[in-house]
């Protein structure tokens, strides 16, 4: 081997590996913006406040299990939750005290990002102080929100199609002293909503939903432009304000609203929405209406991958420039049309809540190419199995990459050899062995190279080892798997360690589709991430984080897995490991999902005993063993779906 491959191999002494090299390769600074940090003994610990309050992980881990809630498990930091909905709030209070803006802040949170009951509740409790409302899309969270509201200065936005009941409803809340807003989606719906407040006698609050024709970028840019399926045309909107002041009701229209799209990664897009938006605020309130309000939607951005750009997973601002941004170009143009700035308002969902929950799971076996090493003796063997070997002790003194290709060119022959009928199973085994362990020694010698040849890397992602987890992607990652977001995954213990092992992640559904092997990196996205050898002594975990934003609901049953255990954590200073887990909310059991797809528990149990009183009855099985069997069914019926530990 030659001085770059002894370079390369010291590169990987255990010696060279510190903490910060761990921060370094999983990106904690970059997308953990201050609240994830790796403590003296290589745990991962959670800062809720961004300050030196801390929690490991492990910790909460330990104690979820005591509590009988297994892996995997859905951890909600709830005091993370307060600290975004300050940040948010507090950020745009600064930027508007900065810009001498005349108008005020008036944030909603948007429901559907996360309808969690407690997240809700810790949302509405943090933005008490701020007047920070809530945003309905549906019937069912516009029942929500109209019962968790109190805040009678804070609003309640209507979005979404309506039909006559919802309507119903979100003026049944301005009749008892609520702000709520009806965004008018579509046309039609401007006479309905005529129609309804004029039958129940209660004045409705009315915004219009804009088509911009500026687009934003990004995986979620189809909810805005001319194509959007939401929002009015401007001859649309000339049109529904003619309707409004012929019913008397001119005096409504007080809101424009635009959303650009979810994770809109580029801040240029925001700036052009805004000021797009803003002149039909102006021209708006120049007609005559009573304007008040300018809704800018959701988008403000999560820094997935950390690499603060406008990759598609990224964003290439902050918060502050965001705030800024807004705060300044409404501004100016509402001077040059002399028009009374707006009270702002945003539907900031993905921002609030990605970062305050994780999904933990654990690490159950690999799938290893390497796992058998080749075994042979010096005996004879049959000619290709020889020229296996020769490549292999390397007799011709070639370099890396030319054993690579020759083995290539070699198992060729070997698969042609086995499909014609003339290579045994027993010497196709040890061909394949011997080929990739060839494969594993060039892998290894380019590993810390600093050139690397092309193929090397779908080499290194075919010789890469899959981890199991325990969980599923269609239930946890929906998004990773539905649009390819990239979300940050890192092992929350032994971070003081060398990561050695190149991987892949795989779930446990029958799907193959349930894979990762794409990952966050700062710079460019990774098909590999490297992860620790499991020891056979104790339990490796896995922590995905950012999790908080859209997962939850959109997970689903495939192969019946379904929802996973959850603790909510707070901090506690009492406590000697500085937290306490409030609640706990069991994932599904066998039975619910059962349940969900029209079977009975019951049902399955007297169906199962009657086949076991037959084989009973023909005398094959014992009486005894029948009714163990039964008791195991039924155990299992109460039992969680995914793995569990004794397995
Ligand atoms: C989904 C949605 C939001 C939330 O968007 P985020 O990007 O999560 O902030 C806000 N407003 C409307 C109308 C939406 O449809």
């Amino acid at each position: 081997m030659g001085a770059e491959s002894h370079k390369a191999k010291n590169n990987l002494e255990k010696g060279d590996w510190s903490i910060e090299s761990s921060e370094k390769y999983y990106g904690l600074k970059n997308w953990g913006k201050g609240h994830f940090k790796i403590d003296g003994d290589g745990f991962l610990k959670v800062h809720p406040l961004l300050d030196s309050k801390g929690i490991r992980i492990f910790d909460i881990i330990k104690e979820a299990k005591s509590k009988g809630y297994d892996l995997p498990l859905t951890i909600r930091i709830q005091d993370l939750l307060q600290t975004r909905v300050k940040e948010l709030n507090e950020t745009f209070l600064d930027a508007i005290k900065q810009e001498g803006y005349s108008g005020s802040y008036q944030g909603v949170f948007p429901i559907k990002v996360n309808q969690m009951r407690e997240v809700l509740e810790e949302i509405l409790e943090a933005g008490e102080a701020y007047n920070y409302g809530l945003e309905c899309g549906s019937k069912p969270e516009l029942m929500i929100a109209l019962a968790h509201h109190k805040n009678l200065n804070s609003l309640i936005i209507c979005n979404g199609y309506k039909d006559d009941t919802f309507i119903r409803l979100a003026l049944y809340g301005n009749r008892i002293g609520k702000s709520v807003f009806l965004v008018v989606e579509q046309l039609s719906e401007i006479q309905r909503i005529i129609r309804i407040s004029k039958e129940l006698g209660i004045q409705p609050k009315i915004g219009f939903r804009i088509k911009l024709s500026t687009v934003g970028e990004g995986k979620w840019a189809r909810s805005s432009g001319e194509e959007a399926k939401f929002g009015l045309t401007s001859p649309e909107i000339v049109d529904a304000a003619k309707n409004l002041e012929e019913a008397g009701l001119a005096n409504s229209l007080e809101l424009i609203h635009f959303h650009v799209g979810s994770q809109v990664p580029n801040i240029q897009t925001i700036k052009r929405a805004t000021v797009e938006a803003t002149r039909y605020y102006c021209e708006l309130a120049s007609m005559g209406f009573p304007m008040k309000y300018l809704d800018l939607g959701g988008g403000l951005g999560v820094d997935y991958d950390g690499s603060m750009s406008n990759f598609e997973s990224s964003m290439n601002y902050t918060l502050k420039e965001y705030a800024r941004d807004v705060v300044y170009n409404i501004q100016a143009i509402c001077k040059e049309a002399s028009v009374t700035c707006p009270d702002i308002i945003t539907e900031s969902g993905r921002s609030v809540v990605a970062s305050h929950s994780l999904l933990i799971t654990e690490v159950c076996d690999k799938i290893s190419k390497h796992s058998i090493k080749p075994n042979f003796n010096k005996d004879q063997q049959v000619p290709i199995v020889e020229s296996f070997i020769s490549i292999l002790k390397n007799d011709y003194s070639a370099s890396p990459l030319e054993r690579y290709h020759d083995a290539i060119q070699k198992k060729e022959e070997a698969d042609n050899l086995f499909n014609l009928g003339y290579l045994k199973l027993k010497d196709k085994g040890l061909v394949d062995a011997i080929f990739w362990k060839i494969c594993q020694d060039v892998v290894l010698f380019y590993q810390e190279a600093k050139i690397q040849p092309e193929e090397m890397d779908s080499l290194k992602t075919m010789m890469a080892d899959q981890y199991v987890c325990n969980f599923s992607v269609f239930q946890s990652l929906i998004d990773h798997w539905a649009c390819d977001q990239l979300f940050p995954i890192a092992p929350i213990h032994r971070l003081n360690e060398q990561p050695t092992v190149n991987t892949t992640l795989v779930d446990i559904t029958c799907d193959s589709e349930g894979r990762i092997a794409s990952f966050v990196d700062s710079e460019d996205e990774r098909s590999l991430l490297r992860l620790h050898e499991m020891n056979s002594d104790e339990p490796y975990y896995l922590g995905f984080f950012l999790m908080g934003a859209y997962q939850d609901i959109m997970g689903d049953l495939h192969n019946l897995f379904g929802r996973v255990n959850e603790v909510h954590v707070f901090l506690e200073d009492d406590e000697e490991d500085g937290f306490y887990i409030e609640d706990s909310i069991p994932g599904f059991s066998v039975n619910e999902v059962l349940k969900l797809t029209q079977y009975d528990g019951q049902m399955l149990s007297r169906k199962l005993k009657k086949q076991i009183d037959r084989a009973t009855k023909e005398d094959q099985i014992k009486p005894r063993e029948g009714t163990r069997i039964l008791d195991e069914y039924l155990q299992v019926l109460k039992s969680q779906t995914y793995l569990s530990e004794s397995n």
